[in-house]
């Protein structure tokens, strides 16, 4: 496995684009990597001859810089997992190579879908992903990119950023990869105590009682207040929202009949840590 360490390196050891079947599958990660993270990788090795994963804890898409600060931070367990994995190229940039000038008052188009759900309460948080995902497709240069369901919102702007950049770089969303008692795998996880660990599986419990009892829903609000009353029925957890949207333009859905495409989100607090989750309304 190469390990580059700036943007200098990266350059001399990336594939030939020459080479026959050339294809690089990139996977933007912030470390702390585990199980979910590997099945992006996974995704990226079926899909691609080369694969390149990223750590960068990038400090523009914290609004919380004590989230910032406490970020879990194990490069050499990262680069001893991605090893094992198989990973090709590891690419960790310096501060520099992501922001050359400091950090710009880069402005991106997000189409409004940084608007809803995640964007009223993390301000500057998406256009902080889009700086840092734009910079490593330029350093990076992939043919296809691999990101996360449990980011939705994130995903659905990344593919909307790279249409209206009109970059040609292929976007596939890897499915939530789970802990065994359901809750969404994330490296926020760590900082769970273990009974915050445990109860905090009722979030994903919830959304699948609510999928699987769908039909008792009259409205959209009803099926709403039950998911937000269920969840903070639990004594460790607190709802900050959740939403049923419809996949693609991320709007709230109002009709509960039109919801063949529809994804609850949730974002939920245990103690001070903020977790968030999904789920497809359809299948
Ligand atoms: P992060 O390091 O948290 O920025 O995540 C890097 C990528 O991994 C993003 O595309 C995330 O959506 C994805 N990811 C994080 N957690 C999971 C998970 N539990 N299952 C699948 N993908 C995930």
């Amino acid at each position: 496995m190469i390990i580059c360490r700036s943007s200098e390196e990266l350059k001399q050891h990336l594939p030939d684009k020459d080479t026959d079947n050339y294809s690089v599958g990139f996977v933007p990660t912030m470390g702390a990597l585990h199980q979910g993270h590997i099945s992006l990788l996974n995704c990226a090795k079926k899909k691609t001859a080369f694969t390149v994963v990223s750590l960068f804890v990038n400090p523009t898409q914290f609004n919380d810089p004590e989230d910032y600060e406490k970020y879990p931070r194990n490069i050499d367990t990262d680069l001893n997992l991605l090893e094992r994995n198989g990973c090709d190229l590891v690419f960790i940039p310096s501060y520099e190579d992501i922001y050359p000038q400091g950090v710009a008052d880069k402005t991106y188009d997000l189409g409004n879908l940084d608007k809803v759900m995640e964007g009223p309460s993390r301000p500057g948080h998406f256009n902080g992903v889009a700086m840092v995902v734009h910079r490593l497709f330029e350093l990076v240069e992939p043919t296809d990119a691999f990101f996360g369901e449990k980011d939705f919102q994130q995903l659905a702007i990344i593919k909307y950023l790279v249409t209206s950049l009109n970059l040609s770089i292929t976007i596939h969303g890897c499915p939530i990869l789970r802990e065994n008692n359901g809750l969404a795998m994330s490296s926020r996880n760590e900082r769970l105590t273990s009974e915050q660990r445990e109860e905090a599986a009722v979030i994903y419990a919830t959304l699948k009682e609510a999928r699987e009892q769908w039909n008792r829903f009259s409205s959209t609000d009803e099926l709403k207040g039950f998911v937000i009353n269920k969840i903070n029925d639990n004594p460790y957890l607190q709802v900050e929202y959740f939403e049923l949207v419809d996949a693609n333009t991320l709007q709230e859905l109002v009709d509960i009949a039109n919801a063949n495409e529809a994804v609850g989100c949730v974002a939920v607090y245990a103690g001070n840590i903020r977790l968030i989750d999904n789920i497809r309304f359809y299948s």
